[in-house]
């Protein structure tokens, strides 16, 4: 067959950026990764290193060379856009400002972060302040999109459900700036069986949210029963989504060509490795080797 493949499983796992950019890539093509996701500072926190410009150009080179999809680089954990405290909302705007600056050596690809925790302030105030900071951050003439993650309901936390993230995209000045990024572990904690139930599952995205929204997806299995708003991953085939349900999410034909990000609990990179290659068997076996 001399036809195209239209569908590609690009997939990766978050990736230390301590020795830089371009050492990123050369991991990803060790484990066999054509994505990959990286804290643009500290995941708790702290101030990021400035960026080397030589290296960035190493990287987008390397990007291109051997087609990879895009990167989905993530925001710190600690950043909590809708948090009572000012001081704390001032630096989610801080952080979220200086990283978008940074995406812009390496462009056109996307920047996730967790919605935040309304900590008691309400839903409506949570969305409401989280709308506001994205409002204040983005850039209509940026390259980057950013992303908010689907949560697992965890205490207060804005994104367990998928109207809370429909609400925050209706408010933005630049919608086309702002998608979704699905994390299995996530809705499955927070209610949508997304590994028996996929199309009903992605359906209510649908008409909720909008597929056309949804740009990146989180691969990662649970340790907790649908509905338990832990947020507990597993390593894929070890918990409660089971290999069978994470194959129904990367096989669905209306997910193809979007970064899957592993953020499963191993214990070192060819842990990654191995959840690679095991994933991409079992897609071929889906999509078979058409175009080969
Ligand atoms: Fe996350
Ligand atoms: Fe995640
Ligand atoms: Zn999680």
């Amino acid at each position: 067959m001399d036809e195209k493949k239209k569908e590609h499983l690009y997939i990766g796992c978050h990736l230390s950026s301590a020795g830089g950019f371009a050492a990123m890539g050369k991991t990803a093509l060790e484990i066999g990764a054509d994505t990959f996701a990286f804290f643009t500072r500290n995941p708790r926190g702290g101030r990021a290193k400035p960026v080397c410009e030589e290296d960035a150009e190493a990287l987008r080179q390397l990007l291109r060379q051997h087609h990879f999809g895009k990167l989905v680089a993530h925001a710190p954990y600690t950043l909590n856009p809708c948090s009572a405290a000012e001081k704390t909302r001032e630096f989610a705007y801080m952080a979220m400002t200086e990283d978008l600056a940074r995406m812009e050596y390496l462009p056109g690809n996307y920047y996730n972060f967790h919605p935040g925790s309304h900590v008691g302030q309400g839903r409506e105030t949570g969305i409401r302040l989280i709308s506001e900071l994205l409002n204040r951050v983005i850039q209509p003439q940026q390259s980057t999109v950013v992303l908010l993650e689907t949560m697992a309901g965890k205490g207060s936390e804005i994104g367990g459900r998928f109207e809370d993230l429909a609400e925050i995209l209706s408010r933005l000045r630049c919608p086309d700036k702002v998608g979704v990024c699905l994390d299995t572990c996530h809705v499955s904690d927070g209610g949508y069986d997304i590994a028996a139930k996929t199309d009903e599952v992605l359906e209510e995205f649908d008409r909720v949210i909008g597929l056309d929204k949804l740009k990146a997806l989180h691969i990662n299995d649970s340790r907790n029963p649908v509905g338990a708003r832990k947020d507990r991953h597993a390593p894929i085939g070890e918990g409660t989504l089971g290999l069978a349900g994470i194959k129904s999410v990367i096989c669905h034909p209306a997910l193809q060509s979007l970064p899957c990000i592993l953020e499963t609990p191993q214990e070192n990179l060819s842990g990654y490795k191995r959840e690679i290659e095991l994933l991409r068997k079992e897609w071929e076996k889906h999509y078979g080797n058409e175009g080969d």
